[in-house]
């Protein structure tokens, strides 16, 4: 029998034995469950969570171009009326 994957609270390695068919003892199963979730959609959670990253930092960008121009256009027009 394997030896457990999994890790204590104090981050020790488990020295159980993994339940049969399983890197994980019963009392790690939920670790087993967290690392296939982490294996199986990485590319998925990963873009997903960029995605998350970006987003915000392009609308701050947005906004910023959006006030650059009505800016312009609200000092262009200002300009024009003295003229
Ligand atoms: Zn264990």
């Amino acid at each position: 029998m394997e030896r457990c994957h999994g890790k204590t609270k104090a981050g020790a390695r488990c020295k159980r034995t993994a339940s049969a068919g399983s890197d994980f003892c019963a009392i790690h199963a939920d670790q087993a469950k967290a690392a296939a979730a982490g294996a199986g959609p990485k590319g998925n959670g990963k873009s997903a969570s960029a995605a998350q990253e970006r987003d915000p930092l392009d609308t701050i960008i947005a906004a910023t171009a959006l006030g650059v121009v009505v800016f312009a256009a609200l000092t262009l027009r200002r300009l024009f009326r003295f003229l």
